[in-house]
């Protein structure tokens, strides 16, 4: 869908880790209205009407760049090891991430709700990846990466712990919270529900 200059505008203040959440979010509501493209003020109303959790972030963190606490250097090349918050990532299943954009996990993240009750200010979401899809064949590679960016706390979305006629159960989350804690990160089993 077109989205005039200042549409794109609009959506450079939502965090990059959830732009594109985002900006999926912005175009449903503009299909729904029959829109042709994406004005400002479409994404003015998106925001008001169901995402202000998603505009709301508080940091743009780029998914190139390190935080702070991982591997960073100091001036000598000493790492540093001061670290403020927890940093956290979601994995959610990748064959429901077709039909689903993650907005409830997401607002439980930016209201500290349900199993995200415990984290502060100072704790970080610094991603929120699919398993790449059966056998959780990406889970490995993305963890590891993301220990360099001094991952402690991988929620597991609430849609891989169900097991319901909506929700079948995983037939691999043995062998994925496995690789996860060989890695020695903590896991949660849960999000939204
Ligand atoms: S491994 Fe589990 S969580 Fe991943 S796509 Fe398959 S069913 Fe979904």
């Amino acid at each position: 869908m077109k989205w005039t200059p200042q549409a794109e505008e609009a959506l450079k203040g939502v965090p990059g880790f959830v732009r594109g959440m985002a900006k999926k979010a912005v175009e449903e509501e503009a299909r729904k209205e029959g829109a042709e493209e994406i004005t400002p003020e479409l994404v003015k109303k998106a925001k008001e009407k169901y995402i202000t959790s998603l505009f709301g972030g508080k940091s743009d963190q780029s998914e190139d760049k390190p935080t702070s606490s991982g591997d960073d250097k100091g001036e000598k090349g000493e790492e540093k090891t001061e670290k403020k918050g927890r940093k956290v990532a979601i994995i959610r299943c990748d064959i429901v991430s077709e039909t689903c954009p993650g907005i409830a996990c997401m607002k439980a993240w930016n209201n500290r709700k349900i199993h995200f009750e415990g984290y502060g200010p100072d704790d970080e979401l610094i991603a929120m990846l699919t398993c790449g899809g059966c056998s959780g064949r990406r889970v490995s590679r993305m963890v590891s990466k993301l220990k360099k960016y001094g991952l402690d706390v991988v929620h597991l979305s609430s849609c891989m712990m169900l097991d319901n006629d909506d929700y079948p159960k995983c037939p691999h989350i043995d062998e994925i919270k496995k690789t996860i804690r060989a890695k020695g990160i903590e896991i949660v089993e849960g999000t939204h529900h």
